[in-house]
């Protein structure tokens, strides 16, 4: 009986977030239903048949890594995988200009792009933990995490390389620096920015954040996270200012003193 009601569900569901007719649910990986207070964790996969190469295989090897995703990053933060609100639903299309994306309400969209694993673990690394106020603390945790756990080509090394490219980034040029008041005061929308800036942004939060991981628990983390004064909370769990934070995490990369300030990084 149970069953049955969960197959309800889950055809209700495809049907109604299908587009067009054309994205028919391909299959359903995973559907929980508790009682009233219910958060459903549903993933299923659907698929347009008109612009991609998605096979069945590349479905279920993807549907596979989200799966395991969303157990390590629960694992990793001590999070009840029940505690979650989010629904999950991952669709899987053809080439596109993006490699993933992640809306708000927990709908994933993998492009078919060789390095999918590691897309598809950062937007479910969004899609676990919701929102935060920060846009540094949201895309610096995903790329952190994505970093240690699918050992991404870039940042191999477990976010050691993630500091070493951070450091010659900062010693590259003006432009390469230029995202630093993106990430640490939100000045601007990132929304406007260059590739570039875009692409130093997430590295430099990830790099930071990696630093904060060192020096306070994933739950902690956590709790800064989902702030809405993130800079109090870190300096009720570290003892430091934000400031003197961004200073340790920049020594700790290898810049000296003289070049934090000379590049106005503080
Ligand atoms: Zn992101």
């Amino acid at each position: 009986m149970k069953k049955i009601i969960l197959l309800i569900i889950v055809f209700s569901c495809g049907f109604m977030f299908a587009q067009g007719g054309k994205n028919d649910p391909l299959f359903v990986v995973d559907t929980e239903n508790s009682d009233k207070d219910t958060i459903i964790k549903m993933i299923y996969a659907s698929y347009t048949f008109d612009k991609n190469d998605i096979t069945m295989d590349i479905a279920t090897e993807t549907i596979k890594y989200c799966e395991e995703a969303i157990v390590e990053i629960c694992n990793y933060f001590n999070l009840d995988e029940k505690q979650y609100h989010n629904v999950f639903r991952y669709y899987l299309l053809g080439p596109s200009n993006g490699l993933a994306s992640w809306e708000c309400d927990g709908e994933i969209t993998i492009y078919n792009v060789p390095d999918r694993k590691s897309s598809y673990y950062h937007e479910t690394v969004h899609g676990v933990l919701g929102d935060s106020s920060n846009l540094w603390l949201m895309e610096g945790i995903a790329d952190y995490l994505d970093d240690i756990n699918t050992k991404y080509p870039l940042n191999i090394k477990g976010g050691r390389a993630l500091d070493e490219i951070s450091k010659s980034y900062i010693l590259k040029g003006d432009k390469y620096r230029n995202s630093f008041p993106l990430i640490f005061d939100e000045k601007e929308s990132i929304d406007d920015a260059t590739e570039l800036t875009v692409q130093s942004f997430y590295l430099y939060s990830a790099s930071f954040v990696c630093y904060l991981l060192k020096i306070m628990s994933p739950q902690e983390f956590l709790e800064v996270y989902r702030s809405t004064d993130y800079k109090s909370d870190l300096k009720r769990i570290t003892g430091h200012s934000f400031k003197n934070l961004k200073y340790r995490w920049l020594k700790s990369i290898g810049l000296s003193i003289y070049q934090i300030l000379v590049y106005k990084l503080l």
